[in-house]
């Protein structure tokens, strides 16, 4: 096993077995904490941490809002509990919960049909939602100092994403919160790094998987490739 300092998910296969780690049971019954566990180390940052959110701060709200839309999130039946919220339910109620009304959506130009859908059911729900799409402006990629080579389809006009332009456009309409609906991987954290408002993903880009990545890790045997197989080229061979 690598030594990564910190590896939570060393624990997965103890949890999937036991139901159990050393952070998810009482005390009194939890299994000793494995040499991988980044409290070992790190025990007075969550001490720090667990004190700021006990506070009456931002992160603190949220937090506790978060809190108490994951225990909303399911309901008990006899013995048991059951989910029952979908993501878009846990967003609406957070949103509500947390008084906010105005909500911009970073989308996709491939999502727009899905966006619409969405607008619709925050409208619904007593939201105000804006939405601004990936490609406003039509800029060609080439203006961005992006190489004609790395265009999808290289030799003509494409359109370049412009989070930068996503987030300004919500923060000049104040929005209280904004949802990202499938940017890609790189320009969802130059949206989030510009947006004034708190951020949320309720789609994840997946081009392949319909959006769902997880389906990558859950279906390994058609990408246990992907732990022999390098996705970049080795140092040296990679150009641009
Ligand atoms: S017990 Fe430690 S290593 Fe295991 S999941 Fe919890 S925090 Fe991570």
């Amino acid at each position: 096993m690598a030594d990564h300092q910190s590896s939570c998910a060393n624990c997965g296969a103890s949890l999937l077995k036991t139901g159990k780690t050393a952070c998810y049971a009482p005390p009194e019954s939890a299994p000793p904490r494995p040499p991988h566990c980044p409290v070992l180390r790190y025990g007075e940052v969550v001490e720090d941490a667990s004190q700021s959110l006990a506070g009456d701060g931002p992160d603190a709200r949220m937090t506790r809002v978060a809190a108490q839309v994951e225990g909303m999130g399911y309901e008990r039946c006899g013995g048991s509990v059951r989910a029952r919220w979908t993501r878009v339910e846990d967003t609406i109620a957070f949103a509500g919960l947390m008084g906010w009304r105005k909500i911009g959506i970073a989308t996709c130009i491939g999502l727009l049909d899905e966006t619409a859908k969405l607008t619709a059911i925050l409208e619904a729900q007593g939201l105000e939602p804006i939405s601004v799409c990936c490609k406003n402006g039509g800029v060609d990629k080439a203006a961005l100092g992006i190489p004609d080579a790395h265009k999808i389809r290289p030799g003509g006009f494409e359109a370049a994403c412009n989070p930068i332009a996503q987030a300004e456009i919500c923060n000049r309409l104040g929005t209280d919160m904004n949802v990202i609906v499938g940017l890609c991987v790189g320009h969802d954290m130059v949206f989030t790094r510009h947006s004034r408002a708190p951020v949320t993903t309720l789609v994840v880009k997946d081009r392949v998987t319909g959006h769902n990545p997880v389906a990558v890790l859950n279906g390994q045997h058609y990408y246990r490739r992907l732990r022999r197989e390098r996705v970049l080229p080795g140092e040296g061979e990679r150009s641009g």
